[in-house]
């Protein structure tokens, strides 16, 4: 049996994972459809029970813990100004004069880095 994507009642998706119950912030191995294998982090065991097509198995129906949320780019970059002029929307990171990175919108990022003082 290997572990699956399934929907939740929540309309997201969740894991769905025989065996033992997981843990919360357990990695975990998914089998797509596709037949790759992607590793998870679980969230919340949201139900438990038999599974409906094998005799004797246990199933968990798990959330998916969004930690890793960073890999999806849908976070951090929407609020985040320009450290530089601090008056536009910060698109990507460059470095300063002194070598520290920080997120600048387009405009600075154009400039010379000695242009450029965060501290
Ligand atoms: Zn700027």
């Amino acid at each position: 049996m290997e572990n699956s994507y399934n929907r939740l009642k929540s309309g997201a998706w969740g894991l769905r994972v025989c065996g033992d119950k997981p843990s919360p912030g357990q990695t975990v191995e998914v089998t797509r459809r596709d037949g790759t294998v992607r590793r998870e982090t679980v969230g919340k065991v949201v139900w438990s029970g038999p599974d409906k097509w094998h005799t004797g198995v246990t199933v968990h129906l798990c959330t998916i813990a969004t930690a890793d949320s960073s890999t999806t780019g849908a976070e951090d970059t929407t609020n985040t100004l320009c450290v530089e002029c601090g008056s536009r929307r910060a698109t990507t990171t460059a470095p300063d004069s002194s070598g520290i990175m920080g997120s600048v919108c387009g405009r600075c990022a154009r400039l010379d880095p000695m242009e450029r003082s965060y501290a």
